[in-house]
């Protein structure tokens, strides 16, 4: 008999019950009994969704992060949070964010350093990064595991325990004094000994062991460590079943097939062409599990297609093979069920958690007992399937035929920056180090609630638009009182940079209850692409206009860019991420040429999730960087020579992408350096990067209001990597959720300091 199991669940609840709880309770407005009360209840629910299978998986619940929850598993509590006393789901969350609830702060109500945050592979979920230190030390604390392992057997289900494998914990930690990880692999390696007997103690046959960093390059050391691990693991008397996920194996699959586990799990979604050679080099009492449901998308599994090329390998393999959604389902909203406003027929293509665990219950139906034993279930999915190939609202003939039209030119300014900084300066005629802002300025409670009411229906579109051009005229009279130089409009209109965008496109779908977990109790709800992108019309032109006709000075068209809305979007299986972006290029292009025909001289594309979008393989970066670039190229590079283009990327490692920044060819990039003391404009240095820069004076993650003298110095540094003239000073990022009260001192301090440099530099 196939076994069938599934990797991990979303936490968070179908209605985002953990992130309520969980801010209640920091909030100080609930007891942690309360809390945990309602994780309990979570995993009860979960595991009773699960049921059908013939594995459900334990221990993927987590309170904030479920690699969070392995560091305390191993007891490697960063030093500074030692030594307190009191519930240790408060010592957790004073590593997760800083703090806990006020009330269980005690002595220490300012709080510790929060562990650093980072993201988990190439999704949008982030860990707390492990600490070590060559002294590091590992003490067990199984007991929340434990805990699990027997609620869930309560519930009645068959228990797998999942943990993060030692080597993936280890790769994805970072040492604190620069000491080498792997030199504590001995020393963790007995803690995962005593876990794993702690688990076979509670009579589970089988543990699910992490080692997602398989899909990725791995230095001859770190092979070296995945032999040494699962041979000192080996021994254990629960079974292994060694789990990778996200890709392929290349290179590393000689070594997963030899190692000494019971079994293997492959991403059969992204890597099905090494299942072949996984079951040739597989010794032949060893399990397979392949993850044929993908767990990173949203949409139904073609059935019938998956069933042709499984059903040979099952009679192949016969009990050894398992099946499973590709990876954790903690990357997909929970229960489509949930939406009652989703387009009846675009909601009929897609399928959320529940439904993909459903899905694998077809499929183990349908091969034990015939495609015959599951025949509705299979003749409406193939209905779905078919209906979504055929349908007209996902494929656009003009859509098509535009993308096909793209050639190398479309991408291309007319001339060379120098000459169009020339053309530009002579209309600006901006000031030396001119002073910008990123875009967004305080979205009030204000503009909420005009929003929700609007959504509801309790205004009108009159209304709701009065509203928000108050609020574009108030921001540009604090611009104007403050003295910047170039302006925004604010944003106000914006509940979201991606999915204000996508509102106005066809192509895209929106879900009430689509929520993926990001960290702790942040949430987002991606944007659906499904289907051909274009464009009706204008999109933020009349907001542009509007704010432009308030004052003389130089006003930015906003915009976000394609590779951002890609990279932020469920994006479709059906086609290359390559063309939808191309797509949304072509889409963004038209706004940028209408901004410009109403007038707009300075326009900024927004690129913040360029970064991210990076693949796991270096091999693949080329290939990423080139599409992305050209979609950017052909969004903004339309205009004539004296239109300004601006484009903004929040963070702050550009050692990467620096060449392909450089090939997107903006007149002017804003970037967030203010945290790093202008050490990252190196990146810009080394390149000798040609265009203008605006390196982020004023971080807008923090409460605090920078100083004067504080930005005239972190300027002055800029001004000995780049040249004075091609500097702008502007705050880090967005203003948006920050409050008035505290922009306008931090930006009257900003047009100060630009006010010093330009008499000093
Ligand atoms: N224009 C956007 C804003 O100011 C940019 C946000 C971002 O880069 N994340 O909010
Ligand atoms: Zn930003």
């Amino acid at each position: 008999m196939i076994t069938s199991h599934n990797l991990g669940f979303p936490r968070i609840g179908a209605e985002r019950e953990l992130k309520f709880a969980q801010e209640t309770y920091w909030k100080g407005q609930s007891s942690l009994a309360d809390l945990k009360a309602v994780g309990a209840e979570l995993r009860r629910q979960n595991w009773q969704t699960q049921a059908s299978l013939d594995l459900v998986p334990v221990g993927d619940f987590a309170f904030y992060d479920q690699m969070l929850d392995m560091s305390f598993t191993l007891g490697n509590l960063p030093e500074r949070v030692r030594g307190y006393e009191g519930d240790l789901l408060d010592n957790y969350f004073r590593v997760a964010r800083g703090r806990s609830a006020p009330q269980a702060m005690g002595s220490n109500p300012e709080g510790v350093a929060a562990g650093e945050m980072t993201k988990w592979f190439d999704t949008n979920y982030h860990y707390i990064v492990p600490e070590f230190t060559a002294g590091s030390e590992f003490k067990l604390d199984a007991a929340r595991l434990v805990d699990q392992i027997r609620e869930a057997k309560a519930v009645g289900v068959n228990v797998k325990p999942v943990i993060v494998g030692p080597v993936t914990y280890l790769a994805l930690g970072k040492a604190k004094d620069d000491s080498d990880n792997l030199a504590l692999l001995p020393k963790l390696l007995t803690v995962y000994q005593q876990l794993l007997e702690t688990v076979a103690n509670e009579g589970c046959e089988w543990i699910q062991v992490d080692e997602s960093i398989l899909v990725t390059e791995l230095e001859s050391a770190w092979q070296k460590a995945f032999e040494t691990a699962y041979q000192a693991l080996s021994t254990s008397k629960v079974k292994i079943l060694l789990t990778t996920y996200f890709g392929p194996l290349l290179a590393n699959l000689p070594l997963v097939a030899a190692l000494p586990v019971a079994g293997v799990h492959l991403d059969a979604a992204n890597a099905r062409e090494e299942v072949a050679t996984l079951i040739q080099k597989l010794p032949a009492d060893r399990v397979l599990s392949l993850g044929v449901i993908n767990g990173r998308n949203i949409w139904k599994t073609d059935l019938n297609g998956l069933l042709d090329w499984l059903e040979p390998i099952a009679k192949q393999l016969g009990d050894r093979l398992w099946i499973a959604p590709s990876c954790s389902l903690l990357h997909v909203p929970v229960d489509l069920d949930s939406e009652k406003k989703l387009d009846g027929e675009i909601k009929s293509w897609l399928a959320f958690a529940k439904q993909k665990l459903e899905e694998l219950r077809v499929v183990k139906q349908a091969l034990a007992g015939g495609r015959g034993s599951v025949e509705a279930e299979l003749k409406a999915n193939q209905a779905a399937i078919a209906s979504r190939r055929q349908s007209l609202r996902v494929n656009n003939p003009a859509v098509k035929a535009a993308v096909a039209k793209i050639d190398a030119k479309l991408g291309e300014r007319k001339s060379e920056f120098p000459k169009r900084a020339e053309k530009q300066a002579a209309i600006l005629k901006l000031p030396k180090f001119p002073t910008t802002t990123i875009g967004s300025f305080p979205q009030t409670a204000d503009i909420r609630r005009a929003r929700n009411q609007f959504k509801a229906g309790k205004i009108d579109e009159t209304s709701y638009t009065a509203a928000m051009e108050n609020e574009i005229a108030r921001c540009v009279r604090e611009q104007e009182a403050l003295g910047l130089d170039v302006f925004v409009h604010g944003e106000a209109e914006r509940n979201d940079m991606v999915e204000y965008f996508g509102e106005q496109l066809d192509g895209y779908a929106f879900s009430e209850f689509g929520w993926v977990q990001s960290y702790g109790s942040r949430c987002v709800k991606p944007p659906i692409l499904f289907g051909d992108i274009s464009r009706p019309k204008p999109m933020t032109v009349r907001w542009i206009k509007y704010a432009q006709s308030l004052t003389k000075k130089p006003m930015k068209g906003m915009l976000t860019g394609p590779v951002t809305i890609l990279n932020w979007s469920f994006v479709r299986d059906d086609q290359p991420r390559s063309v939808s972006c191309k797509q949304i290029a072509l889409a963004i292009r038209d706004e940028v040429l209408d901004l410009e025909k109403a007038g707009v001289q300075v326009i900024q594309i927004d690129e913040a999730a360029l970064r991210e979008g990076l693949p796991l393989r270096r091999f693949q970066w080329k290939e990423y960087l080139d599409w992305a670039v050209e979609s950017f190229r052909i969004a903004a590079n339309g205009v004539s020579d004296s239109t300004q283009i601006h484009t903004h990327m929040c963070y702050s490692e550009f050692n990467d992408i620096i060449e392909a920044i450089a090939q997107m060819d903006a007149d002017a990039i804003t970037i967030e350096t203010s945290r790093s003391d202008m050490e990252l404009l190196e990146a810009f240095e080394t390149f000798k990067y040609p265009n203008d820069i605006g390196p982020g004076v004023y971080d807008i993650h923090s409460p605090n209001i920078p100083t004067e003298k504080h930005i005239v110095g972190l300027m002055q540094k800029a001004a000995e990597r780049i040249p004075a003239e091609r500097l702008w000073v502007n705050p880090d990022c967005g203003l948006k959720t920050r409050q008035w009260e505290e922009v306008i001192p931090a930006l009257t301090n900003m047009v100060a300091a630009a006010k010093t440099l330009r008499v000093t530099t």
